[in-house]
């Protein structure tokens, strides 16, 4: 894996696909700057072997140019993380883009129009490629967000750097941090998948059956499996037709060795309101009327004991309807332990949508090892996937 510490970047430009795809307010202030953080790494060691830095990013889904899609609204808040003084250029390539980078000094950093004002972007053109390729000398891909998609440039542009073309500090952490989890994981592995449906992570429940020990199934989901197991699940949610397919993961398991743990009760509600009725009943038993929105103390038992045992931990997904205060005790519950079984020496992965919403959300994110920036790369990757962004590098 051909990464940043590889290459001496001095006297180069180097051309950074980042993911700057940042919230924004009613008055383009950015919101949450994460992303841009994230970035910083990357580009502190290409500045300092006294390289200079062209980043592009797309923001948003604008319809062509559309002034509240502009990265000019980022330029202030990146010049204040990066410590230096941002250029910007109104647009990603043409004559004025070709100046600007050609003139652009060592330790300077120069930020391109959203790539996207282009529908050529989403396209995977080759000629769009080709002019931003033009603009660099390195081509560094740092936006794991957009690793899974084959635009122009996130895969098409590495064409054009046969040699020359590295992983980020960002990406490369991505990468490495799966492969512990997937591929040189310390056994025991707990994979935590939780979330609304079956139907969504039923490609990552075949992936990672081959790869862990323990598979805990909480959230929604729980219910196709527990009324295919012929329970009583009253009115909680539960996909009909999936309830074949959850029979067969589950006897595939069995074949595979690997223990599944079911929630064995459930924090019933009279309504999927946060001020509902409450009562804890046992998963199979739920009355009419009543539906599981999070796990019971039981159940939190029994993961407990999996989780601190466990030596590598993969979560993805909420245990319950987490918005919701009074059904999150189960997700932030199951965070403190997985932070427990990582302050033990644990590695522990959060990744792929809403579970790392939840992590943040409940101050979890410094206790995990690593949480995952790229909410639909994640889910791929961890459906054993070959990301496009990640395969043109590797070429
Ligand atoms: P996903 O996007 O598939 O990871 O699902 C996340 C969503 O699942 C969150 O919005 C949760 O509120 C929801 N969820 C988790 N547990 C339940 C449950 N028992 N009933 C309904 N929705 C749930």
């Amino acid at each position: 894996m051909k990464t940043l510490a590889d290459i001496n970047f001095k006297d180069k430009k180097a051309v950074i696909r980042v993911d700057f795809n940042v919230p924004l307010d009613e008055n383009f202030a950015v919101v949450d700057a994460t992303r841009i953080e994230a970035a910083k790494p990357t580009i502190d060691k290409i500045l300092k072997d006294g390289g200079s830095v062209i980043l592009m990013s797309h923001l948003g889904r604008p319809k062509g140019k559309e002034e509240k899609y502009s990265l000019k609204h980022i330029v202030a808040k990146t010049s204040e993380i990066l410590g230096v003084k941002v250029k910007f250029v109104e647009d990603c390539i043409g004559a004025e883009v070709e100046k600007a980078a050609a003139n652009l000094q060592p330790g300077e950093v120069l930020l391109l129009e959203n790539l996207r004002f282009y529908k050529e972007e989403e396209a995977g053109d080759e000629g769009f490629a080709k002019k931003l390729a033009g603009l660099g000398d390195v081509y560094v891909n740092d936006a794991f967000g957009t690793a899974h998609r084959a635009h122009a440039s996130t895969t098409i542009i590495a064409n054009y750097f046969p040699e020359n073309k590295v992983f980020g500090e960002l990406l490369a952490k991505e990468i490495k941090s799966l492969d512990k989890v997937l591929k040189n994981s310390e056994k025991p592995v707990t994979a935590v998948l939780g979330g609304s449906k079956v139907s969504s992570k039923i490609t990552v429940i075949e992936n990672i059956l081959d790869k862990v020990d323990h598979l805990i199934i909480g959230g929604g989901m729980t219910f196709t499996f527990i009324k295919a197991l012929g329970g009583k699940i009253g009115d909680s949610i539960c996909e009909d037709d999936k309830q074949e397919l959850a029979l067969e993961i589950l006897a595939k398991a069995k074949e595979k060795n690997v223990q599944i743990h079911l929630p064995v009760d459930v924090i019933a509600a009279d309504g999927f309101k946060n001020d509902a009725n409450t009562k804890v009943v046992a998963v199979n038993e739920i009355p009419d009327g009543w539906q599981g929105l999070d796990a019971g103390p039981k159940s939190l038992e029994n993961f407990k004991t999996v989780i601190l045992e466990s030596k590598t931990i993969l979560w993805n997904g909420p245990l319950g309807v987490f918005e919701m205060e009074n059904f999150a005790n189960g997700t932030i519950e199951l965070g403190n332990f997985i932070a427990e079984a990582t302050e033990k020496g644990a590695f522990s992965l959060v990744g792929g949508g809403d579970s790392v919403s939840a992590v943040k959300q409940f101050g979890l994110e410094p206790k995990m090892s690593y949480v995952s920036t790229g909410g639909g790369a994640m889910l791929e990757m961890l459906e054993g996937k070959t990301l496009p962004g990640i395969a043109a590098i590797l070429d």
